[in-house]
């Protein structure tokens, strides 16, 4: 065994094979992996191997997508067959939310040009001949079925194999027997890890890949990893002799069929069927780690369980009847809490990397080896990965947190997945002081990065409660009047979940110079909106950095971001001490005070004057504001309106809030959630960081031109800048008037088309603009569409409506409001 490596990969199920394979893609070949006992001993051994493309997320579409792509091509490279069926996939619908949801999938779909097809029920029974229409309360009629002609199932130990053989002819090392059972950071800043015989070997670089292992394996470098596998079946049936017959008469391999809404899947296997589902009540195992005892090994089947499914199944195939069961298969499936693996740089310690809590792993093994092996490589992945990113997640995610919302997630796999779902479990968790005081107010609470935000504030009278949906729903008249509140008087919008930093000492301020492509300001009480780039110029952050009193800097960001921004600030940090980074989330509140009554609030409370002259726009003060001192006063907001965010000490939100509401009151004051603050934002042509600007776009592409100063020095990633604006901008940044619509607006993930028809961009965001009373959406478009006035379509709901390019900033372009 090698005593030295560049890169160590640990875990020798698919998902670590394959970053294996694609780290000697990438070229380097000094690598290795080692496993505890053989390769695919984890859950690769038992997985029924398919490989759904469908998945609603822009980035794990794609991580799939490549999969796919990759297994088709592997038995050719490497001489290695994968049993790779291409028999496509029939996703059953049953309901008109369920066509909705593909409809929606199908925008992304389009947009990383997966290929599917919307058909009708006649077309399901031509495909799948086997299947009942149904019609009844047991067995719903089938509306429609999303279609993937060009996926299926694998064997998943095989596809290991070949990407294994890949991997080894290109200079790769695979020691099986081989557990890590410590690991140390070396004085050189190298990872040294101890093997259960005894063995060490170093490396640069450490990957985790360790599926149900990775809470012990996050352990032993001190890392609280988010994924608890969850116990899941599926049942093997023998012969069918209704299958036999219907394929001895010539029928082809029939699709892996899924009945969503009755929550199983089915496929053949040896002229029979496998059928498993994703049933309630599958209980988290191995919270603590997996027992010695556990080696290759299942779970006793829990018939229970299975029965409803079985009875659903069989009324949909009646074929299923005549057939017995041979086996149950009851395995653990690696989970995290929204189900999206964890792909990218471990928090807090430098060169470790995650590749886990894949619960579709033999699906997306390919592709997460590829993005990782890239990030590993070059520093960045190549596509937006913040979806996947494993610092998504936070401090909050503690053991019986993830057992909770794992449990949900997989039996939510097969429910509708709408655009305003808010799951119920381990909530609240994280609050804002006046959680209460907003639940008084009607507050109907949504859940991120574990905050409760108000999503929106139920009138006196009127359920708080949402009514999810892909079309406008019971809150849209509630959410309109949140936001005229806001353009025509005062509101308050809670954001005490914002990422805080502190940043000080005498380094400081040449530090965040570096980090962001915006001047960072220079004199106390100015502000800047910055963006920290990829070095291939993406936007990996924004930052609004306030320059509080000399060496001292106040930086807020997402508050999604928190440890995703905290990890990367604290890595960038210089080793000489010149300069201080402090976390302060949790020891500063933010009420966002905003609208054209809110200085005649706000100077009820506060000395300090607030006119133009005293406190223009952009500026930020250290004021007293009731009985609280020490508070930020930043004039800036997301809404577009006169307004202040208040950045106070957290223990003086009850006073504050109760001042401005007892000061706010004559002038109509009331509170607004986060659906208007959407609504309002996009009326402004505001960029929401994770969906708008990402990794994907520079700030040309964005448009934020206004926030780059390439003559300034250096900076991370100016030298792809400027090879852009060499080049010429690709893609711009584009505000879109739709019309047409009824009651669907754009919610992202959108296709944009031109008059030919051809896909010419994306939509990143949308929503209905309550003031404006237009429907809206922002995205990217090829850049010469992208000049105000072009006729594009969008696509919602699978309907193609007319879009018009509107000049950016539609509500209020010249920001008149904003410097009222
Ligand atoms: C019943 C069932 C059916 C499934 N069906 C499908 C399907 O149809 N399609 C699909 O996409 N997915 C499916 N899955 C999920 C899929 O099996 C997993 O997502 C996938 O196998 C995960 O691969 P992995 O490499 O991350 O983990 P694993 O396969 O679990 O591999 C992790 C490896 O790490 C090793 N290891 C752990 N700790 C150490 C250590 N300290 N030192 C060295 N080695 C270590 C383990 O021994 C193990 O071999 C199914 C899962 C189950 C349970």
């Amino acid at each position: 065994m090698k005593t030295h490596v560049r890169v160590l990969v640990i875990g020798g199920g698919v998902v670590g094979v394959s970053t294996l394979y694609h780290l000697t893609k990438k070229g380097w070949r000094d690598v290795a992996l080692i496993e505890r006992t053989e390769l695919t001993a984890g859950s690769t051994w038992h997985a029924a191997g398919l490989l759904p493309l469908f998945n609603m997320s822009y980035t794990v579409g794609q991580l799939h997508k490549y999969s796919v792509d990759l297994y088709k091509r592997l038995p050719a490279e490497t001489g290695q067959d994968v049993s790779f069926h291409v028999t496509g996939n029939l996703r059953l619908a049953t309901s008109r939310e369920r066509m909705d949801e593909y409809y929606k999938y199908c925008g992304t779909a389009n947009t990383i040009g997966v290929p599917f097809e919307v058909i009708t029920a006649q077309r399901v029974k031509e495909l799948w001949p086997l299947v009942e229409l149904g019609g009844n309360a047991d067995t719903p009629a089938i509306v429609g079925a999303l279609y993937h002609p060009d996926d299926g199932h694998i064997a998943p130990a095989d596809l290991t194999m070949a990407l294994r053989k890949g991997a080894r002819s290109a200079g790769a090392e695979v020691y099986e027997h081989t557990e890590a059972v410590a690991i140390e950071r070396t004085a050189s800043g190298e990872w040294r890890v101890r093997t259960a015989k005894g063995a060490e070997i170093s490396a640069e670089h450490l990957v985790l890949a360790t599926g149900n292992y990775a809470r012990q394996t996050g352990r032993l470098l001190g890392l609280n990893v988010p994924a608890i596998p969850v116990e899941h079946q599926y049942i093997v049936y023998d012969e069918s002799p209704e299958l036999k017959a219907y394929r001895q008469r010539g029928g082809r391999e029939l699709a892996v069929l899924r009945e969503s809404d009755k929550s199983y899947y089915l496929r053949e296997e040896r002229m029979g069927w496998i059928l498993g589902p994703y049933e309630k009540g599958a209980p988290a195992r191995f919270a603590d780690g997996v027992p010695e005892w556990f080696g290759r090994s299942l779970f006793p089947g829990d018939l229970d369980r299975l029965v409803p499914h079985v009875e659903a199944a069989t009324r949909r195939v009646p074929a299923l009847e005549h057939c017995g069961i041979k086996d149950i298969v009851n395995g653990p499936i690696s989970y995290t809490p929204d189900g999206t693996p964890l792909i990218g740089p471990a928090w807090g310690v430098p060169n470790v990397w995650l590749n886990e809590g894949h619960s579709f792993g033999i699906t997306a093994a390919g592709g997460a080896g590829w993005q990782l092996a890239e990030w590993i490589v070059e520093g960045e992945p190549g596509i937006d990965m913040l979806a996947a990113d494993p610092r998504r997640f936070g401090p909050y995610t503690s053991k019986r947190y993830v057992v909770k919302k794992n449990e949900e997630t997989y039996r939510n796999v097969f429910t509708v997945h709408f655009p305003d779902e808010e799951r119920p479990d381990a909530r609240p968790v994280k609050t804002s002081p006046v959680y209460d005081k907003l639940s008084a107010r009607g507050a109907v609470w949504g859940q991120r990065y574990g905050w409760e935000r108000a999503n929106w504030f139920a009138p006196p009278g009127v359920a708080r409660r949402d009514s999810w949906s892909f079309r406008r729903s019971n809150y849209f008249e509630h959410v309109g009047n949140e936001a005229r509140l806001m353009r025509e008087r005062v509101g308050v919008i809670d954001l005490t979940p914002f990422t805080k930093h502190e940043v000080t000492g005498p380094g400081a301020e040449a530090w965040l110079d570096r980090l962001v492509a915006n001047k960072v300001p220079a004199k106390i009480g100015r502000m800047a909106l910055s963006h920290a780039l990829t070095v291939r110029g993406g936007i990996r952050s924004e930052f609004t950095i306030t320059k509080i009193a000399e060496q001292h800097y106040y930086v807020v960001s997402a508050g999604a971001a928190e440890r995703y921004d905290g990890d990367y600030l604290l890595k960038s940090l210089p080793a000489d001490g010149s300069v201080g980074l402090r976390n302060i989330t949790n020891s500063r509140g933010c009420f966002v005070l905003a609208g054209p009554r809110s200085r005649d609030v706000l100077a009820q409370l506060t000395d300090t004057p607030l006119d133009n002259t005293a406190f223009p726009w952009l500026t930020a003060q250290v004021i007293e504001a009731g009985l609280a001192v020490d508070v930020y006063a930043l004039r800036v907001n997301f809404v577009g309106a006169l307004g202040w965010e208040l950045h106070f000490p957290v223990e003086y939100a009850h006073h504050l809030f109760d001042a401005l509401f007892e000061a706010g009151a004559a002038h109509g004051i009331g509170m607004v959630g986060m659906r208007a603050m959407e609504s309002l934002r996009l009326e402004k042509s505001y960029r929401m960081w994770g969906s708008d600007i990402t990794p994907d776009y520079t700030p040309f592409e964005a448009s934020l031109d206004r926030f780059v100063r390439l003559k300034k020095g250096a900076f991370i990633g100016r030298e792809a800048l400027e090879r852009q604006q060499a080049a010429g901008v690709p893609n711009r940044f584009v505000t879109l008037e739709v019309h047409e619509v009824t009651d669907a607006d754009p919610l992202g993930n959108e296709p944009l088309f031109d008059k030919g028809g051809r896909m010419v961009g994306r939509a990143t965001s949308g929503y209905y603009g309550h003031c404006l009373q237009k429907s809206l959406a922002i995205g990217y478009a090829r850049t010469e569409l992208a000049t105000p006035g072009t006729e594009l379509a969008i696509e919602i709901l699978g309907e193609r409506k007319p879009a018009t390019v509107l000049p950016e900033s539609p509500y209020d372009p010249d920001n008149l409001q904003l410097r009222a």
